[in-house]
């Protein structure tokens, strides 16, 4: 019986392509294949087999199969399972999975062996190479080279038939974990919380435990001793760490270096392609057993999984916004359960989603008490800017300066947090109040001084600062308002002249090795000031750190959406645990316009309970997350009438549900990208609705001219 080969390609379609199985090529689920596409051979995976020859036009047979490893059954269910929640096409999570192998495979290195054959005319040249060739494996390159003679000797012996050429492939060594070394000896807090996640990490099956402690009460200690226990617990035990930043991944990858002897596999956009295939395999086969990576890293094709960390689970750089729209920590619990696997979330400030979650008893909540030894908690205080202002066009005012002065005086560090890449976040002109902006897009340019130029943040163009205003054309009129990191290193640096200063932004950041030199940097105390965006926030232990100051708490606050007050207690609840991380106690100081507002009394109080409490009421009356769910619609155009008429259409195809509510369609707050103007949806449903069912019936009411964007965004964390 012919059989029917669905092949799911990695892009945008909205569903998998069926091919006939050539006889003899026996395919199962999960192979690699080549598969024709119009005139090309493109990679795909069979996501299903049946019986049949396809119907009266006959099939297009598979290509052949490919020789990469098959996908393991849980990726495919996961994928699915992606794709439907994201009420995107399959082919986007596939193309995700599928990443790790954009690179070829290793090319066979040619080794060149004795034969045993003694060559009829030997010259002291020959007898070099012969005895270089049998110690250890050489190409005829390295045995040349090695022997000192030129390449036409070994030329001549391979011909002489003394040297054999053998292809070989080179595979990949990954550090095996040695499970025998012993961990940081647990205090009574952390052992219990360990043992409990050790029981869990023995026993095959699906749980999520929230593991809850208050920034250095040594959460991560703690998750180490977990990972160990789930590899000794199954020879092939795999386990996967994500981290929401890069900057983070380099600790981490350090402390599980040291804790088990071996680096862990690292996973994340800067890999290059060579090295990510060469982990790809790894997962794949099982020599990978712990994998550190970005959200990504949830795509690759774990054999064994049977542990997800996702450390700082609450931090909003999970969700990824464009392309395929996902959150990492609920797709880490799709995955976890797909697999049978544990799935530990921690957190500091756990997201409201989480603690919901935790309270209704679907996760097991672990918490942790104090900081660990001599360290304590940070006092917070705010600074009333009405009351003690900086001077005009400086941004540090009297009180944080005093508390700086206090804090070098002793030989302690500084960090200054703002949230604010760049120098200036506008630029206007003196003469006649023109601001510059993004020739296609609805945002102000931020002005970088280090590169000289003006850089539009949402879609990364820039041009240098032009001399003269573009629109009245005055002369050196430009002039920039508020501040950014770099403006506040400026100031920095003239408060305090003897100071060392740095500052640790993205722009700064460039490659994991730079984070990792300016950490290293701190911690050995050869920076005095550090100036950073949240990049430096998180994770980072710097036990000489003694003063945060908050240059401007109340910048989350603005703009208002669903999550700002929640998002801005959990940064600056994170930036403020940074100092005191030792045994000398640490103080953060809020800079506020709004000192009375719940987040700054919740911040200065330290009462996180307090703030989830009156934020969890706020939205259960609103019916909010997670009390509810949210979908975005965001329609783009380039044609504003086709837009609109779509708009209207799709308004007018609206379904009628219970428990669904559509609101809009509204502009956009961000009208114009990359000279698309956008228009928005928002969809509110019962916690029980299936609101992705709702989504694709929706979608498919009404037709989408092809100048037109439609993306679905589940759950959203922005709403611009
Ligand atoms: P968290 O992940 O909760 O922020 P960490 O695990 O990073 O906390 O711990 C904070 C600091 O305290 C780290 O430097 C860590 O090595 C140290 N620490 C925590 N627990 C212990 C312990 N039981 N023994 C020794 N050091 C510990």
């Amino acid at each position: 019986m012919p059989r029917i080969a669905s092949i799911l390609l990695p892009m945008p379609l909205p569903e998998a392509f069926d091919y006939a199985e050539p006889e003899g090529m026996e395919l199962a689920v999960g192979d690699q294949v080549a598969a024709p596409l119009g005139p090309r051979l493109l990679r795909g995976v069979v996501v299903a087999l049946r019986d049949g020859a396809g119907g009266n036009r006959p099939l297009k047979p598979v290509a052949h199969r490919l020789d990469d490893p098959p996908l393991p059954p849980g990726v495919i269910e996961f994928i699915n399972w992606a794709a439907r929640y994201a009420v995107d096409a399959p082919g986007w999570p596939l193309a995700m999975a599928l990443r790790g192998l954009r690179a070829p495979p290793p090319k066979p290195q040619v080794l060149v062996e004795p034969t045993g054959v003694v060559p009829d005319r030997m010259t002291p040249a020959r007898m070099k190479v012969m005895a270089v060739a049998g110690q250890g494996e050489h190409t005829s390159a390295s045995l040349a080279s090695a022997a000192g003679v030129s390449s036409g000797v070994v030329k001549g012996l391979v011909e002489a038939g003394a040297l054999a050429p053998r292809e070989v492939i080179k595979v990949q060594a990954f550090d095996q974990p040695d499970l025998e070394r012993a961990g940081a000896q647990l205090n009574l807090g952390q052992m219990a919380a360990a043992e409990t996640l050790a029981e869990m990490a023995r026993r095959p099956g699906f749980e999520v435990v929230l593991l809850d402690g208050v920034t250095g009460s040594g959460k991560t200690e703690v998750y180490l001793e977990t990972i160990a226990e789930a590899l000794r617990a199954d020879p092939t035990a795999q386990v996967l760490v994500l981290l929401p930043e890069i900057a983070l991944t380099e600790a981490v990858i350090g402390r599980l270096t040291e804790r088990f002897a071996a680096a862990p596999a690292e996973w994340h956009s800067q890999v290059p392609p060579p090295r990510r295939r060469a982990i790809w395999e790894a997962v794949a086969d099982g020599r990978a057993r712990v994998v550190v990576g970005a959200r990504s890293a949830l795509f690759l094709p774990f054999r064994n999984l049977r542990l997800i960390v996702v450390d700082e689970e609450h931090d909003s750089s999970y969700k990824q916004e464009e392309g395929f729209i996902y959150h990492a920590r609920d797709l880490a619990v799709a995955r976890g359960k797909i697999a049978g696997a544990a799935v530990v979330l921690a957190s500091a400030t756990p997201s409201l989603e989480t603690l919901g979650n935790a309270e209704a008893g679907r996760y097991r909540w672990l918490k942790l008490g104090a900081r660990h030894g001599a360290a304590r908690l940070p006092d917070v205080g705010l600074i009333d800017m009405r009351e003690t202002p900086p001077d005009a066009n400086h941004w540090l005012s009297p009180p944080l300066r005093q508390a700086m002065i206090e804090t070098l005086s002793r030989g302690e560090q500084v960090m200054l947090f703002l949230n604010r890449r760049g120098y200036a976040p506008l630029v206007l002109c003196r003469a006649c109040g023109e601001r510059m902006r993004a020739p296609d897009t609805d945002s102000w340019l931020v002005e970088h001084r280090y590169t000289g130029r003006l850089v539009c943040h949402l879609t990364g163009f820039s041009m240098p600062k032009p001399a003269a205003c573009p629109h009245c054309g005055a002369k050196d009129s430009l002039v920039s308002i508020g501040p950014g990191v770099e403006r506040v290193e400026e100031e920095a640096r003239s408060l305090f002249p003897e100071a060392r200063v740095a500052v640790f932004s993205s722009d700064v950041m460039e490659s994991a090795d730079s984070a990792r030199k300016l950490v290293a940097a701190m911690e050995a105390g050869e920076i005095d000031i550090l100036v950073a965006t949240q990049a430096a926030a998180k994770g980072h232990n710097f036990p000489n750190l003694t003063l945060v100051g908050v240059v401007d708490a109340d910048l989350g606050l603005r703009g208002g959406d669903l999550r700002a007050g929640e998002r801005t207690f959990q940064l600056l609840a994170q930036a403020a645990g940074r100092a005191g991380r030792k045994d000398k106690p640490g103080r953060a100081l809020l800079q506020t316009y709004a000192p009375e507002h719940a987040v700054m009394q919740a911040l200065a109080a330290q009462d996180r309970d307090a703030f989830v409490e009156a934020e969890m009421a706020a939205r259960e009356l609103s019916g909010l997350p997670p009390f509810g769910r949210l979908a975005a619609l965001i329609v783009s155009g380039t044609d504003p009438a086709v837009l609109e008429a779509y708009v209207q259409a799709l308004a007018a195809a609206t379904p009628n549900a219970e428990g669904v509510e559509v609101f809009g369609p509204a502009d956009a707050p961000l009208a114009l990208v990359r000279g698309r103007r956008r228009k928005r949806f928002l969809v509110r449903a019962a916690r029980g609705v299936d609101i992705q069912g709702f989504l694709a019936a929706w979608r498919a009411r009404a037709k989408i001219p092809g100048s037109v964007r439609l993306t679905i965004d589940v759950d959203p964390y922005s709403f611009l």
